[in-house]
This record gives structure tokens, sequence and C-alpha cells, in this order.
């Protein structure tokens, strides 16, 4: 039974594709971002012209609910009105004005506010940047070389932090990537995650060396993985009895899974944190932060040197103040709602078909592995049958409904996934769950 195919392709999307083939005369593999292409799923890579609320519109006009709610940052939905007035407001007085400006004082004001571990905070542009300058201020904080990373952890793509990483390089299997020279990578040390163990004996393997533990704080890019219980404390413990410092990478998590992040959750407390994803609205804002006195040694109060042209941008945050102001209580109620009730109509449907599954949670972002055993680390996230997301996900694109087109990476929702829009998923789930049971490797 032909079913990847039966199933995968029975419509079409004939501006997507041309837009497709114009973008890959351009522009390598036609897309500004690895997963965007489709290479994990197959088929046309949507090109979304407009969104509104929970839905995206495709330049086919075809409607979707949107699931990825653009890797998590639109938690508030599509054209949040009072985004969108407060962007107005801001792009009427100038784009950009490479001096100071009040706009990153109150960003930085609500962040700190917010998040008790981060006593000042820098803006940059991406959560790239964010990790890059972090580990770099880790670095020339403890004059130390070494670097811990977690194997399906996704950090951007900075160099030292590419090795063993999640997200699209996981999704394209990659090892490693070339272009990353020895010099780059040889201070990483990847170590598998939820093992406390190992990282004791990378500690003792190189007494004064190791800078930093860098890790996501509950990791959503090899898919949801929640770190273990005493996880994190324990590489916070770790950290403090070795003179490293202890990074959460919050880009993924902060201001999605509760007002404070993971921080917000676990309650451990790190020496830097990196944000990214919501704090922006759907502009590229980002940040670093933690303790003022590791900050204190970030230019121009101190000698490490981190920039940039745009940071700050009066666009981005006023996008991003106008969103964290409307992420109350509330709001985090709603998303956790939301979060549960889609999570049980995707285990009731493929329960029904008999189908391994298994869901994983870290707040209200989710990932469905398609095995039956729990997810601990990044190896048995990649022992999954990926294939039968692959039939499961065009049967929900096929029905409108937008998932992440790769089994490696959370599901999002936002505070306007009303009704009308869990009940266009619960109808598309029975076919899509009868695929995933009928497809095969
Ligand atoms: N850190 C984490 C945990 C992420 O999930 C991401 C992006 O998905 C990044 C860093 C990189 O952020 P950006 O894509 O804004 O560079």
């Amino acid at each position: 039974m032909q079913v990847r195919i039966t199933v995968s392709f029975p419509y079409e999307a004939p501006v997507s594709q041309s837009l497709f083939d114009r973008a890959s005369a351009v522009t390598p593999g036609g897309v500004n971002s690895p997963v965007r292409a489709f290479r994990a799923v197959g088929g046309t890579p949507r090109f979304m012209v407009s969104g509104t609320g929970p839905y995206l519109t495709d330049a086919d006009g075809r409607e979707y609910v949107d699931l990825v709610c653009s890797w998590g940052p639109m938690i508030l939905g599509h054209a949040h009105p009072e985004v969108i007035a407060a962007v107005q407001e801001a792009v009427a007085r100038g784009t950009s004005f490479g001096t100071p400006g009040a706009g990153e004082v109150e960003l930085a004001e609500e962040i700190v506010a917010r998040i008790e571990p981060v006593e000042q905070v820098r803006l940059v542009s991406s959560g790239t940047e964010a990790t890059m300058s972090a580990i770099r201020l880790a670095r020339g904080f403890t004059g130390r070389p070494k670097v811990i990373k977690f194997a399906g952890c996704y950090h951007g793509h900075v160099d030292a932090l590419l090795a063993a990483a999640g997200s699209g390089v996981a999704t394209l299997g990659l090892p490693d990537t070339p272009g990353v020279t020895g010099a780059q990578a040889g201070d990483t040390i990847v170590l598998p995650y939820n093992d406390l163990e190992a990282v004791r004996a990378a500690f003792a393997a190189h007494p004064g060396e190791i800078a930093c533990v860098i890790t996501e704080a509950a990791p959503g890019n090899m898919g949801v993985v929640p770190p273990l219980p005493g996880f994190n404390q324990g590489l916070k413990d770790l950290c403090a009895g070795n003179g490293a410092l202890y990074i959460s990478d919050e880009v993924m998590t902060g201001f999605r899974v509760s007002k404070a992040g993971w921080y917000g959750i676990d309650g451990v407390r790190p020496d830097l944190m990196t944000f990214g994803k919501v704090m922006g609205g759907g502009f590229p804002a980002a940040a670093f932060g933690g303790r003022a006195d590791v900050m204190a040694h970030l230019a121009p109060a101190g000698p490490v040197y981190q920039a940039g042209t745009l940071s700050g941008n009066p666009i981005a945050t006023a996008a991003g103040v106008a969103q964290l102001r409307l992420l109350d209580d509330a709001a985090y109620e709603k998303l956790d709602a939301v979060s549960a009730e889609v999570r049980g109509l995707v285990t009731a449907a493929l329960a029904t078909e008999g189908v391994a599954h298994r869901l994983q949670v870290a707040g209200n972002m989710f990932t469905v592995f398609f095995t039956d055993a729990e997810v601990t680390d990044y190896d048995a996230a990649k022992a999954q049958e990926s294939f039968r997301f692959t039939a499961f996900f065009h049967s929900m694109l096929a029905q409108g409904v937008y998932l992440p087109p790769s089994s490696f990476e959370s599901w999002f929702v936002s505070t306007a996934h009303d009704t009308a829009a869990v009940e266009r998923i619960a109808a598309a789930l029975p076919a899509a769950a009868r695929a995933a049971a009928a497809a095969t490797a």
C-alpha cells in the first residue's frame, strides 16, 4: 500500500509551489531557515500570506489552524490588535535610531520584574546571538575555555554549540555541520541529556577548565523532553561546586510556559539566562541576563565585548512590551487549558487507532512521539517511528491543521486557540490517526 504517497499528497498548493520554485532559484533550498522546507516530511512548503488569531492563510487561499505559532513567539495568536497597535504607534515614530531609547528600558524592566534571577539584561536580535554572547561572557568571566552542552539541545546556530544539536540539525539528520572547525568546536563537551553522572565525570576530567554548562531549561528541540526531577538542580549544584556558570537557555520556554518561563516552574536559579521568541512579539528581539556581578563584565561596563546595530530596536521592543504586558496569569491558565485539551484529543485519536505514541509535555509545550517508550534523551527521541508522523502531518495539513513539519519539534498553542479552532483540530485527528496507523517505513 502506497501510504506515504496516497496519504501524503492528496491535495495541491500550486501558488505555494510556484513561490517555492522561484525561492529555490535564488535562496538555498528555497527557505531562510531549514525546517521550513518540509524536507523531513516532503511535499510543498506552504507560503503563508496572513495570520489572524489561531489561523494562517496560505498563498493558495487555504486556511489552517496554526499549531506552530512561528515556533513559539505568537503566544497571543496572529495580529493581536493590541500588539499591532503598539507596533503601528512605534513605527510612525521611526524605525531605528542607533541610540538608547525608552522602549528598551521598558522591555528590560519587564524582563527583570518577571524573572527574579535576572538582575541585569542585555537585548540582542536573535536567540542565537543571546546564547553566543552568554557563552562568551561565561568564558570571559571565568577565564576558562570549555562549555558543556547536551545532545539534542539546540541553542541557535552558534559554531561552538552546533555539535549534536536538535531542531533543524536533528530534522535533517546532520551529525555535525561542515564549516565549524575543530578549533571552534574543540572546547565543546557534548553529553547525553538527563545524565548527571556524565556531567560529574566531565567536571572531574577537566578540572578548572569548564566555563559553563548550557542547557535548554526544558528542551523542545529534540521534541519536548523535560528534565527529569532534580536534573536542573543537579546541574546548578555541579556548576556551583566547580566554579562554572549555569546557563539556562529559555529562548523557547521563556515567557511561554509561565510568567517567569521554566524558572517559574522549577525554581532552579541560573547564573545566566537567554531569551527570545515570545519577548519580541513576532519581531527580532532576544536577550541574555542574570547575575549583576557577571553582567558587569560586559562592555562598556567591563571588558567582554558584545554589540548590535539593531539591538533594542524600537519596533521590536514595542511589540515585545505590548505582548508581555498581556501575558498575565489568566493568559497562562488559558494556554495550559488549550494545550491539555489538544493533547487529550491527540491521545484519544491515536489510541483509538492503536498507534504507539507518547505525549511529552513541558508547561503548555508538547510533542507527540511515535513510540511507546519514555523519551529522556536524544537517542530515545531518534528511536521513534518518524514515518508515522509524516503520514499524520500530511493528513492534518490536508485537513487545514498546520503542525511543525518535523517530529523533533514542539507544538505551540496560543491564547487565541478558541473552541472553534480546537473543534477543527478534533475533526481532523481521526483521519490523521488512521494515516499514522497505516503508514509504513
Ligand atoms: N535556543 C533555543 C532553546 C531555541 O529554541 C532557539 C531557536 O529555536 C534558539 C536558541 C535560537 O534562536 P534564534 O532562532 O532566534 O536564533
